[in-house]
């Protein structure tokens, strides 16, 4: 089955779940709530929007000269860092230190890089056993499912089938309360990170000026995955640079706005190397894996170069009307909803991935709500040009044909709408019922009324 007819499958069978939809409008309702209640607390939202596009537009635009700069100056400190055009070479990269430190067990704290490039599948044929120390991703990991949610990954899931997965997985879940669910997966995840051997994170912001990992988070899991393991990996898309220091004062509280609705997230932490001398903790060695993975693609594309500006909020996801009703599952790819839908055809390949750009009302709420004002409604749109240039289908070629002739000839257009107007007279006793000729438009949607009076003879009519 292609993505295309998976996505079309999945999306009509969730989108009719109406427990799913209920339990997905529960979870958003409140975020939205707290959501503007964090905005406000901001002087101007609208300028400090401006402020992060203008500065991730200075990383972006300059990301040679700030990605040289970050290394430079992590690596003085005694990282190693690891360039990679592909997922292939990250996942290499990876398994190459496991094996040179004998890595038997590893913990790992939310990195969407990691799901992109299948890291946790790659790790487990290795021999290594991959624990997920984030409770959403501890949970998702146990059902053996993808994340549902670039921030919420088990935002989809019940208590109670929360305390079903842990009764199957872990014998042990004494009710549904999240107090007590958190504190068995607290006791189970203690263990795995005194045994772990390596720690893998993900980062959320990666610092040129002073050449340091910024990983935001609430839980310590992250934290505890660089303290507690010898060696420490850092898995980072390299769109993820920003130029100095201070501009963490800005992104932070807005990611935590964003994402979670929150002041600010409750661990925010910095990395510049391993543990140096006169230091009690942190990591023996600590290695930087730089991924690339047609983001350099990306950036060559004026058009859509400032999708690279994405901090992984999740906002657009969370107001889009399509995601609210199909799900994160639905969409078969490590990044869903609008951002998903503008990347995945550059990062995977727009011939099987284009009818994601469809996946949308174009009402714009992605455009409006995104913190760095990506301009994610116009690429979907952009995506759909390409993939039509690309390789237009059958019915594109036939009704563009059809097209020239209606568009180039006023007569014959005149004619076509008058018995288009006439035909939809005649097609309202059978709207959308089999024998509709607009059948496959209409079963799930409204076709639009022709007008009932053209501009040509509105004009005449007013002489
Ligand atoms: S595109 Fe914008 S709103 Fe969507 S996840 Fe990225 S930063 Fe957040």
């Amino acid at each position: 089955m292609t993505p295309a007819v998976q996505f079309r499958e999945n999306a009509r069978r969730l989108s009719a779940d109406l427990r799913h939809r209920e339990i997905i409008q529960t979870a958003m309702g409140k975020y939205e709530a707290v959501r503007d209640q964090r905005k406000a607390a901001f002087q101007n939202w609208e300028e400090a929007r401006q402020l992060a596009a203008n500065t991730k537009w200075e990383a972006i635009n300059h990301l040679d000269g700030y990605l040289e700069q970050f290394v430079e100056r992590i690596e003085a400190r005694g990282t190693k860092v690891h360039w990679a055009a592909n997922g292939e070479q990250a996942r290499e990269a990876v398994l190459e230190i496991l094996r040179a430190t004998k890595a038997r067990m590893i913990v790992k704290s939310k990195a969407m890089t990691a799901e992109e490039i299948h890291l946790n599948e790659a790790m487990e044929q290795g021999g290594h056993e991959v624990i997920e120390s984030d409770l959403g991703e501890f949970i998702v990991q146990l059902r053996e499912e993808p994340p549902y949610h670039i921030v919420f990954p088990a935002m989809h899931l019940t208590r109670d089938e929360i305390k079903d997965v842990f009764e199957r997985k872990l014998g042990e879940a004494p009710s549904n309360d999240p107090e007590q669910l958190t504190m068995v997966a607290r006791r189970v995840l203690r263990e795995k990170y005194l045994q772990a051997d390596v720690g893998i994170t993900g980062a959320n912001f990666a610092i040129a000026e002073t050449g340091m990992i910024s990983i935001t988070e609430n839980e310590g899991n992250a934290r505890l995955s660089a303290a507690l393991p010898r060696v420490m990996i850092t898995l980072i898309g390299i769109e993820k640079i920003l130029p100095r220091m201070e501009d963490l004062a800005l992104f932070l509280p807005m990611l935590a706005a964003m994402g979670t609705g929150q002041t600010i997230t409750c661990y925010n932490t910095l990395y510049g190397g391993p543990r140096q001398a006169g230091e009690v903790d942190g990591p023996e060695e600590y290695h930087v894996v730089l991924l690339d993975n047609q983001r350099t693609a990306v950036l060559a594309d004026g058009e859509q170069r400032d999708s690279l500006h994405c901090i992984r909020c999740g906002a657009c996801l969370n107001v889009c009307p399509i995601f609210r009703n199909v799900g994160g599952h639905t969409y078969g790819t490590t990044y869903c909803g609008p951002i998903g839908a503008v990347i995945t055809p550059n990062l995977r390949g727009l011939t099987e991935w284009k009818h994601l750009s469809y996946a949308s009302s174009l009402c714009g709420a992605c455009t409006e709500t995104c913190p760095v004002k990506i301009d994610l409604h116009h690429h979907l749109l952009q995506n759909r040009r390409n993939g039509s240039r690309q390789k237009p289908s059958w019915w594109q070629k036939l009704a563009f044909k059809a097209f020239v002739p209606l568009a180039t000839r006023p007569g014959l257009w005149s004619l076509v709408t008058r018995l288009g107007r006439i035909g939809q007279r005649l097609q309202r006793p059978v709207k959308g019922t089999r024998l509709d000729p607009a059948y496959p438009w209409t079963k799930s949607r409204e076709l639009a009324p022709i007008a009932p009076q053209s501009f040509k003879e509105w004009w005449r009519n007013r002489k």
